[in-house]
């Protein structure tokens, strides 16, 4: 009997990390449902388990070290953890030009969407180095990369400083710890879910969390052979 692989995903109470929970519940993992909020949690996990997934509820608010520490004891003790999926997210509000940035945004959103990924990966890899099928994956996105932003041809569409660039910093971060943990057996990713129907962005997006965490679940669970220190949506990998 294959063992059952355990995924973290923060942020999934709602919204793309939500479904990633239900994808890889489908598949018959056991899923963490990290959420900061407990009604929130609790709901969703007693949502995912109506369904049959296999959830359990992982208080975490990424951008404090107690909880990232304690959630890390907490998956410890449920039987370690092969898949981080670092999802939560804020944009700081509406979108501003950087001349109109407000520097305490900015430094709120960068220790949500930077810090809050590195403090969880930290927290999370002395487990993940347990597991034969150590997959990390980092929700980005594609108004994140430079390649794209720099190009006057192509409309992102947002100009905002503080949420673009905090995903540029996450695509930094990805290959840092990609070019560390080569060799590990431990894959490292960025992914970009495209523009989603969420509250988030208010649900302007066009397309749906299913579709958004297609990406994200393909990423956790790649072979032991797949990419590392990649850039990727659904059509393939993203100039960075
Ligand atoms: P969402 O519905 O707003 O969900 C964001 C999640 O992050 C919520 O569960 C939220 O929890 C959680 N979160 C925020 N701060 C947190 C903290 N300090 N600790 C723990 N959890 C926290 O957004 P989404 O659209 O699903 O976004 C998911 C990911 O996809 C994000 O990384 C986002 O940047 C990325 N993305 C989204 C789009 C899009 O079009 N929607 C496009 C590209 C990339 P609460 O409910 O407690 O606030």
């Amino acid at each position: 009997m294959t063992k059952q692989l355990t995924a973290l995903i923060t942020g999934a109470n709602k919204g793309i990390g939500y479904e990633t929970a239900a994808g890889l519940g489908r598949l018959g993992w056991k899923v963490g449902v990290g959420a900061r909020d407990q009604g929130r949690r609790d709901e969703a996990v007693a949502k995912l388990r109506s369904e049959g997934i296999d959830a359990f509820p992982v208080p975490l608010d990424v951008t404090d070290d107690e909880s990232v520490n304690a959630a890390a004891t907490l998956l410890s003790g449920a039987g370690g953890l092969d898949v981080v999926v670092n999802n939560a997210a804020i944009t700081g509000g509406p979108p501003v030009p950087p001349t109109a940035s407000n520097l305490d945004t900015v430094r709120a959103v960068l220790e949500t969407n930077v810090l809050g990924v590195v403090r969880v990966t930290n927290a999370m890899l002395p487990l993940l180095r347990h597991s034969s099928a150590a997959r990390i994956v980092n929700m980005s996105s594609s108004v994140g990369s430079l390649t794209l932003q720099s190009n006057p041809d192509i409309q992102l569409g947002i100009g905002d400083l503080a949420y673009t660039a905090s995903k540029t910093f996450l695509n930094a971060v990805t290959v840092h710890y990609a070019n560390e943990l080569s060799g590990s057996g431990i894959l490292i990713n960025a992914a970009c879910p495209g523009y989603v129907a969420t509250e988030l962005n208010g649900f302007s997006g066009f397309r749906t969390p299913v579709e958004a965490a297609a990406i994200a679940i393909r990423l956790a669970t790649l072979p032991s052979d797949g990419p590392s220190g990649g850039f990727f949506n659904d059509e393939g990998a993203i100039p960075w």
